[in-house]
């Protein structure tokens, strides 16, 4: 009955058939303090799934209770990361911000049912009072409170009569609770800060763990699917909708987050990459954020054929990256160009091809898809070729060309070695070879040779950079234990300044994918390059390190 669904969907199965629900109705609640990531992609895909699979509705909430840390700026990019993975919430954006005046009537509803009190203990009394695991806390001296004395002071609070800090409203349910989330959790807290949208309205702001179950029930979430960290929260959650008497209020669900082995997937030392200017922004292609993964050339069919595949479970995991690179590189495969690009070039002169004859080549834009047509390449006397394709002095097994080694020039001629010439530090400032003319690709020659090399015709040839890129973690990183300073990899960009690209590619545009031949899956970056040259980002490599 139950077969591929996960553990969500069983419970919400259970929901709908005792009738406690009729509808799935859930949301994804962004606090806007930083760009979304990869890990916040799982929830969004989680939540707007359960909702289309079960006919309901998925809100997009912004949780912005905290005004500190919170900005236009990001809520812009987050709505922008939302709509590109290709979710729609319609018409239901919503914002905690929208609730506070019902969320402050219900602190109201709590004090006078004397369920939450004023304390004018500091934080640090507050944190000593609290006990530990193994200790029970103790009363705040003003816990017991009169309810009059209470509803006084806290709309004082509200108006502005103490000082940031000077006191807040706490709920008052059991010091002595094993559950440290239940010793009196704080509700409120006085804060002078201009909100992003309420502006300098309000000078308390309620606490997330406070905000969140109103802020559900209001909108009327069946299903309010968070990480597993909240388990432990659940009590308060359902404590303070049970104490409002909500009726028919909303199930808290918990899954384990996605962690990714060498990706960093906390907003905290996201932030600290783009302070201490490890990565150049948000959206540097090599952060885990959906805006430089879009940016590095990701599509967002990928990360949701990803999310999808990894599901969702009960208990912490970290996923293998290179499962992520796996369907990556599924989805550029079925459609990107083939073409030609030489990372780090050096000259191929063809000493018997007259100097100047060309001649023009057809080849494929896509081995396996011959609707995707063919392309024209200009073929001549001089080449540019990768400098690591050539070795006058090979190791055993090397099979590309040498003195005494011939290799075909992908979709042309095989050529043999003639000589080469040096500069004065030794590099090689050009080989000399000779065509075989009764080689050409695609007209049955039947000799065979052990490598194929690619090529770019110099007169044609466009001058591009390319970046590519390794995980912005050290291999043997442990989140749990290291120093993220130290966990740093520090050459996680290489820039290859002066590569050379067929012709086809000066037309390039941002939303087409290229498979660069014996490199890999490229994509233009949005931001050009230096003087104004093309720059190609590396997407992912053809080496698929996972399905092996
Ligand atoms: P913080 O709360 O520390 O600022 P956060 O990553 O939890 O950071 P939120 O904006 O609160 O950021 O997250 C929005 C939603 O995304 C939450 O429901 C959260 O549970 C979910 N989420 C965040 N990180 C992950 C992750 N790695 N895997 C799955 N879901 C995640
Ligand atoms: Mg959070």
């Amino acid at each position: 009955m139950n077969e591929g669904k996960n553990f969500i969907e069983t419970i919400i199965d259970n929901h709908l058939a005792d009738g406690r629900f009729s509808a799935v109705i859930t949301r994804f609640p962004p606090e806007p303090n930083g760009y979304l990531h990869i890990g916040h992609a799982k929830s969004i895909c989680l939540n707007f799934r359960l909702a289309e699979k079960y006919g309901g509705r998925c809100n997009l909430r912004f949780d912005d209770t905290n005004p500190c840390k919170e900005d236009q700026e990001f809520v812009d990019a987050i709505m922008a990361d939302v709509r590109w993975l290709g979710f729609d919430w319609q018409e239901r954006l919503y914002y905690a911000s929208d609730y506070f005046d019902q969320i402050y009537q219900c602190a109201e509803r709590l004090i006078e049912k004397g369920l939450a009190y004023v304390c004018d203990l500091s934080a640090e009394e507050i944190r000593r009072y609290r006990g530990t695991l193994t200790e029970p806390g103790k009363d705040s001296p003003y816990r017991n409170r009169a309810i009059e004395e209470n509803l006084r002071l806290f709309r004082q609070m509200r108006d502005g009569a103490f000082a940031d800090g000077s006191r807040v409203l706490r709920a008052r349910i059991d010091m002595a609770s094993p559950n440290l989330n239940l010793r009196d959790p704080v509700l409120y807290r006085i804060v002078r800060a201009t909100h992003h949208r309420t502006g300098d309205r309000w000078c308390i702001y309620p606490m997330y763990d406070y905000a969140h179950p109103i802020s559900d029930a209001i909108e009327g979430i069946t299903h309010s699917v968070c990480t597993l960290e909240f388990e432990d929260h659940r009590p308060l959650y359902e404590w303070i909708l049970q104490s409002l008497e909500w009726p028919n209020p909303p199930q808290q669900i918990e899954f384990a987050r996605l962690n990714l082995t060498r990706t960093i997937m906390s907003k905290r030392y996201l932030r600290y990459l783009v302070e201490e200017r490890i990565v150049d922004g948000w959206d540097d292609p090599r952060m885990p954020t959906l805006s430089g993964i879009r940016r590095r050339g990701v599509r967002p069919a990928a990360i949701r054929a990803f999310c999808e595949e990894i599901g969702v479970a009960k208990a912490n995991s970290v996923v293998d990256i290179g499962q992520f690179e796996h369907f990556v590189r599924e989805d550029l495969s079925q459609d990107s160009q083939r073409v030609m690009v030489v990372l780090d070039p050096v000259r191929l002169i063809i000493d018997n091809w007259p100097e100047d004859k060309f001649e023009e080549l057809v080849v494929e834009n896509h081995p396996q898809r011959p609707e995707m047509g063919s392309r024209k390449l200009l073929f001549g006397r001089e080449l540019f070729i990768e400098r690591g394709d050539f070795m006058s002095n090979p190791p055993p097994g090397y099979n590309r060309l040498t003195p005494n080694q011939e290799v075909r020039l992908r979709g042309a001629y095989i050529i043999s070695f003639k000589s080469a010439e040096y500069d004065g530090q030794g590099n090689i400032t050009a080989i000399r070879c000779n065509y075989d003319p009764a080689t050409k690709s695609g007209t049955g020659c039947k000799k065979k040779v052990r490598g194929v090399i690619h090529w770019v015709e110099v007169s044609s040839a466009v001058p591009v950079e390319v970046a590519e890129f390794s995980p912005l973690l050290d291999d043997n990183f442990d989140a749990r234990t290291d120093d993220i300073a130290a966990g740093i990899n520090r050459n996680s960009r290489t820039i290859y300044p002066d590569c050379r690209a067929e012709q086809s590619l000066a037309g390039a545009s941002v939303d087409k994918r290229y498979q660069f031949l014996r490199h890999g899956y490229y994509c233009l970056d949005s931001q050009a390059g230096a003087q104004g040259r093309l720059r190609f980002n590396c997407v992912v490599g053809l080496k698929d390190s996972w399905s092996r």
